[in-house]
């Protein structure tokens, strides 16, 4: 099973108009922004062909490994998702 199948069976509460996440996609440092897209497990920060950075808040696993890296540099905002919004793993 691929990596991609196993995020797939995870249920996705979108909470619409209401990002947990946000950042600076036009960021100066090329190395901040590639801890980035590195390091998300849900490859969700994407660079552009311009040397922005792209981002959905939509797949987040909410495992703060971005906060860790980038919070005060890239990303300008980070939160768990409000009441029963986010991600919903689906566990065996
Ligand atoms: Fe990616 Fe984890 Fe940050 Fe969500 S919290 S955007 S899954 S690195």
């Amino acid at each position: 099973v691929s990596i991609e199948e196993k995020l797939g069976v995870n249920k996705y509460f979108v909470d619409e108009g209401n990002a947990h996440i946000e950042i600076d996609p036009n960021y100066p440092d090329m190395k901040e922004k590639m801890k980035l897209v590195n390091a998300c497990p849900g490859g969700l920060y994407k660079l552009n062909e311009n040397g922005s950075l792209s981002f959905d808040y939509a797949g987040c696993l909410e495992c703060g490994t971005c906060r860790i890296l980038c919070l005060g540099t890239i990303i300008k905002k980070w939160e768990f998702p409000e009441g029963t919004m986010g991600v919903e793993f689906r566990h065996g």
